[in-house]
């Protein structure tokens, strides 16, 4: 298995999951068709599968161009969003698996951004598409669920292999390791990330992948339980700081206008 990232749009990221041995390809959020069919001609590879993260435009654009170009295609995302996604075929939920190739992908449900948002968890290599719900150093916007929900759908992807790669939805790692720089200043791996993706970008390559390693050391939406960040939302005169939850709705709150 090998992924490709491609540049979509302002900062999207598609990619391709390429099954080397049969040189067949899902692609995981087209937001726009034509980067990825170059992409696919230039990898010499056949796209079998759209996997898509959720319902959001910049994620689900390029789904019809796609079918139109790859007839017979199949276009996966939550069992819950085929009134949602353009040209859905095929309706996922929790623990079901897509292929494409040898490659299998398992499904976490991870409501909060959007009520069908879905990640697809590869496992050989250990590798996890999240879409818009865990960024580089942050979390998508809570849009159609509770913020326990996202908290709790974090959650499960926090709880994946350390060293699993994590690809996600658009390059906004630089702008929230300076919010992680904010609501933990004393964090040294926070600090080093930030020197490390500036370096990177400065070069015009993508953040990612980055690990779930990675992400619990300086992903401040993992760590509700840092002492620092609890005492930084007080001292901005956050009065409920009891439990996870309350601490990352106080967090997600502050970034929203961050
Ligand atoms: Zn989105």
């Amino acid at each position: 298995m090998r992924v490709v990232p491609v540049p979509c749009l302002k900062d999207n990221y598609a990619y391709l999951v390429i099954c080397e041995a049969s040189k067949e390809a899902a692609v995981v959020d087209p937001s726009e068709a034509p980067p990825v069919l170059a992409a696919a001609a230039r990898e010499g590879v056949r796209l079998r599968a759209v996997w898509n993260t959720h319902h959001h435009w910049d994620h689900v654009g390029g789904n019809e161009a796609i079918a139109t170009e790859n007839p017979g295609i199949e276009i996966v995302a939550h069992e819950s969003d085929r009134s949602r996604v353009p040209g859905q075929t095929r309706g996922v939920t929790e623990g079901d698996r897509v292929s494409v190739g040898d490659v299998t992908a398992e499904i976490i449900h991870n409501p909060g951004h959007t009520s069908g948002a879905v990640s697809y968890v590869i496992s050989e290599p250990r590798a996890v598409f999240t879409g818009d719900t865990l960024f580089g150093a942050g979390c998508g916007r809570v849009f159609e669920g509770t913020h326990a929900e996202m908290r709790a759908s974090l959650d499960k992807l926090a709880a994946l292999p350390a060293d699993t790669a994590v690809y996600f939805g658009h390059e906004y790692t630089d702008k929230n390791l300076r919010f992680s720089s904010a609501a933990e200043p004393d964090n040294a791996a926070v600090k080093e990330r930030h020197r490390r993706v500036q370096t990177v970008r400065a070069a015009g390559d993508p953040s990612v992948p980055s690990t779930i390693a990675e992400e619990l050391d300086t992903n401040p939406f993992l760590r509700t339980a840092s002492e620092t960040i609890v005492s930084t939302l007080r001292e901005r005169g956050e009065s409920d700081t009891r439990g996870k939850d309350a601490v990352f709705a106080a967090l997600r709150r502050w970034k929203d206008s961050f």
